[in-house]
């Protein structure tokens, strides 16, 4: 496992991303949705560093997968998610890799008819793209590799690492080892 950002990079980059946030938005009110579970950190770190009234909510979007397969179904759970008519949502995740959860998480939300939407992710994977959305801030753009940490796992693991890492073809096995 290799470090690529640090817990110091991490917190410049989330203080950055509030800085923008907070230029966009000024004191209006915004509601914050946190794409689980890959999002929970930084959630956590983000809305501790934004001033303006904020309402936190959730869904769930489960399309893991890993790092050499291509995305699957994707199944958006709404049920942790309040009344959003009309609100100003801007919309957490980890990691923008080909983008179709972030789009479907975006068109699927956009029928309970909020004000606007817009979309907040710490990473973003270079040259992955395959929707015509883009998120609206971004942390870090990485090279295509396979990262953990801060909020992302494999297979469950590393979430709790205070630090972004690449995880090589050799660790992956050494995981799938360690869970059977
Ligand atoms: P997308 O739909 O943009 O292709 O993929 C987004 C989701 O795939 C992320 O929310 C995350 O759950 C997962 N994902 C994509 N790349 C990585 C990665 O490098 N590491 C981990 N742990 N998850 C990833
Ligand atoms: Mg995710």
């Amino acid at each position: 496992m290799k470090q690529l950002l640090s817990e110091q990079e991490l917190r410049d980059g989330v203080g950055r991303l509030a800085r923008e946030i907070t230029r966009d938005y000024g004191v209006r009110p915004i509601t914050i949705v946190g794409i689980l579970t890959g999002s929970l950190v930084l959630l956590a770190d983000l809305i501790r560093q934004l001033d303006m009234p904020i309402r936190v909510g959730l869904v769930q979007a489960s399309s893991y997968r890993g790092p050499n397969t291509t995305p699957g179904e994707l199944s958006i759970n709404f049920d942790m998610l309040s009344d959003v008519e009309g609100r100003e949502v801007l919309l957490v995740d980890d990691i923008f890799d080909t983008g179709h959860t972030l789009e479907q998480v975006t068109s699927q939300l956009s029928e309970k008819q909020p004000a606007s939407i817009r979309s907040v992710v710490l990473l973003r994977k270079a040259n992955r793209r395959e929707v015509s959305l883009s998120p609206d801030y971004v942390g870090f753009d990485i090279p295509n590799v396979f990262v953990v940490g801060y909020g992302l796992d494999y297979n469950d693991q590393y979430r709790n690492l205070p630090h972004v890492a690449t995880l090589d073809p050799a660790d992956l096995g050494a995981v799938e080892q360690d869970s059977s």
